[in-house]
């Protein structure tokens, strides 16, 4: 059967939030080949795949169930909705949220967003991933005069981002006006 394909992560795989490997799924029971290897934010399964994932099934099954007059149910989550902008619809949020997978940092992640839009992630960039995309560099560099960082700081800060270590930057693609967009963590 056909992998299914996410809007905001088309490469679940390359980015390194699943993995290729047999395995029968805790929520749906089918066996699978490819296997989530992300954050949830709910309950723990054993195994996901992704059909669950991008179904919207997982973020039920493994939601915590609320106690109380109110009964509130928490749908499980795989990453975070942090300074979503005010135009960007509840519904990409709830669907980068629920029905996307998400990516394992040093620290909790957050999705980017860009045109309205959620961004699509990429995955983990180290330097010289971002050499190739100025504007990404120009992202961090901003971030961190905000900071108060100097520039001699900054630029060895950046220089210091390694994809497989820390800190590590991540890489994000704006899926109206193509901008590559970053964010790190200081770990
Ligand atoms: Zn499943
Ligand atoms: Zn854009």
């Amino acid at each position: 059967m056909a992998e299914p394909t996410f809007r905001y992560h088309p490469d679940p795989l390359a980015s390194g939030s699943a993995l290729r490997t047999d395995h029968v799924c805790s929520v749906c029971g089918m066996h699978r080949q490819i296997r989530y290897q992300g954050p949830i934010y709910g309950q723990q399964p054993d195994s996901l795949c992704l059909h669950c994932i991008h179904s919207g099934a997982a973020s039920s099954a493994l939601g915590i169930a609320g106690g109380g007059d109110e009964d509130f149910d928490m749908p499980a989550v795989f990453s975070d909705a942090v300074d979503v902008p005010d135009d960007v619809p509840l519904s990409v949020v709830e669907e980068i949220t629920r029905r996307t997978p998400g990516f394992a940092g040093w620290q909790q992640e957050s999705w980017l967003y860009h045109c309205g839009d959620g961004a699509a992630f990429l995955g983990p960039a180290g330097y010289r991933e971002l050499e190739a995309h100025p504007e990404a560099l120009a992202m961090l560099r901003k971030h961190h005069e905000r900071y108060g960082w100097t520039p001699p700081e900054t630029e060895q800060f950046l220089r210091s981002l390694d994809r497989a270590g820390e800190p590590t930057a991540y890489l994000f693609r704006c899926l109206h006006c193509d901008t590559r967009l970053a964010s790190w963590d200081i770990g």
